[in-house]
């Protein structure tokens, strides 16, 4: 039998404030000794108030643009009742039933087909602190609770852990296009859970699900649905049909799921209204403001890079990937009006110095003007290909001087004077009749040695291609 796989995500992104979602407490604890960042609201104690953060509400009405959805007049928010000892107040401050936004979409033009993604709804709570199982007991530090997050929840749209990937990772560019969270995996500003069941190809029936919780990297979250898939399937062909929705946990470790519990319903949580919290009304204004400031996102960009900038869609993809190198990109395009070189240039020499030392583009030397200016080099045959991508580069990177100055510095200009390449031709043509009595004979290949030859002659910095095409005419 043939089988079908169904996946929803649940993303929840910290979004980038300065403060936490109802108090005044620091939202950056990263490397800060635990407990540092927490008050009374944070922590639970009996009697807090806690006061809405309205950053926090402005930037998840901006993510929930980026991700078409729509903003109702009104939102409210909920108490989501349960207990762990990371969570003293004994509830979530969630959004039940009226949330901040509903229905978007999110479309990933891949190579041959384009991936869309149904958006359920977008809504904000607070996060809970981090627990610690030490040998002897469990730590708390609560320098995370009351954290702002979004949650963003999607239709189970997705029908691969691959695809489940791509859309993740394409959450992650928009949420910060837009500036709404830093989403950085490694200081645990994203997680996934996965919603995963499969059925028979062909079947509209949805199945039992198991929901697989806190994914915490994109490997993890294809590994972990691309495992939950085929053991499913394998039960499946055992003849034991999922019977009731489970949650699991995943171990990278161990690169497998395992049962955590029955899965609860909302029920379960018995939602109610939270009292200290006014409901609220999103100005239309603000949002049609917010709507018109919105960046061309992403997918627009690799769309666009590829149509009207004629660039293959894994050039496309990479330059888009980030809001400050597609910006960088087109300022260089601007300047020198050659963007497959652009997208060369920065894709292959840039981006290998930025993915070795993990900085963007904004932390380094070589400016949008001083990449133009190196293409222009090329363009007008002042110096090779190799020459700009190699020593000049390297040059430019280590010094930030202008790529005129060093060509000039280090000599590099190409010699593209015909009548000197002429003289060194002539004199080599002289001085190796052997491989000239070959090329005259038909061996292509000759003529690479008396090319070198003539190069080594003008210390490397003839025009290779009038060298090439003076060779063969005097012969
Ligand atoms: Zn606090």
């Amino acid at each position: 039998m043939e089988f079908e796989a169904i996946i929803g995500l649940e993303i929840h992104a910290q979004i980038a404030t300065d403060t936490k979602m109802f108090c005044r407490c620091s939202n950056d604890s990263f490397g800060a000794s635990p407990n540092i960042n927490t008050c009374p609201v944070c922590m639970g104690f009996p009697g807090q108030l806690p006061v809405i953060n309205k950053t926090a509400i402005e930037k998840g009405v901006v993510a929930a643009l980026a991700l078409n959805c729509s903003i109702p007049e009104y939102c409210k928010f909920d108490r989501k009742n349960y207990f762990y000892p990371d969570n003293p107040k004994g509830f979530q401050i969630s959004q039940f039933d009226e949330p901040l936004s509903v229905k978007g979409f999110v479309e990933v033009e891949l190579p041959e087909r384009t991936l869309k993604v149904r958006i359920t709804r977008l809504h904000l709570e607070d996060d809970a602190g981090k627990l610690t199982h030490v040998r002897n007991g469990s730590l708390l530090d609560f320098n995370r609770a009351g954290t702002p997050l979004m949650e963003i929840v999607t239709e189970p749209d997705l029908r691969s852990s691959e695809d489940a990937g791509t859309f993740a990772r394409e959450v992650q560019k928009i949420l910060r296009y837009v500036g709404a969270s830093e989403a950085d995996m490694e200081k645990g500003m994203m997680r996934f859970d996965a919603s995963v069941s499969i059925r028979p190809k062909g079947e509209d029936k949805l199945y039992p699900r198991a929901e697989i919780k806190n994914l915490n990297s994109f490997k993890s979250l294809e590994a972990a649905t691309a495992y939950e898939i085929q053991r499913q399937i394998d039960l499946w062909n055992e003849g034991k049909k999922p019977e009731g929705p489970t949650t699991v946990g995943w171990s990278d470790e161990k690169q497998q799921t395992y049962f955590l519990r029955e899965k609860e319903e909302s029920d379960d949580y018995r939602y109610f209204p939270e009292p200290d919290v006014p409901p609220l009304h999103i100005d239309r204004k603000m949002v049609e403001k917010f709507k018109k400031e919105l960046p061309e996102l992403p997918n627009l960009k690799r769309k666009r890079y590829m149509s009207e900038l004629g660039l293959p869609h894994d050039d496309a993809r990479i330059l888009s990937g980030d809001l400050k190198l597609a910006q960088y990109f087109e300022e260089v395009v601007s300047l020198c009006k050659d963007a497959k070189k652009a997208a060369s240039f920065i894709n292959t020499i840039l981006m290998k110095h930025l993915n070795e030392e993990l900085i963007s583009v904004d932390r380094q030397k070589v400016t949008a003007k001083m990449m133009a200016e190196l293409i222009e080099l090329v363009n007008s045959g002042d110096i090779s290909n190799n020459t700009a991508k190699g020593e000049v580069f390297e040059e430019m990177y280590k010094t930030g001087k202008s790529p005129k100055a060093i060509v000039e510095k280090k000599g590099l200009k190409q010699v593209s004077d015909m009548g000197a390449i002429e003289k060194a031709c002539k004199k080599v043509i002289e001085a190796n009749p052997g491989p000239v009595a070959d090329v005259k004979a038909g061996k292509e290949k000759a003529i690479g040695f008396l090319i070198g030859m003539v190069m080594k002659e003008m210390k490397g910095q003839a025009n290779p291609q009038m060298v090439n095409e003076v060779i063969k005419k005097l012969l």
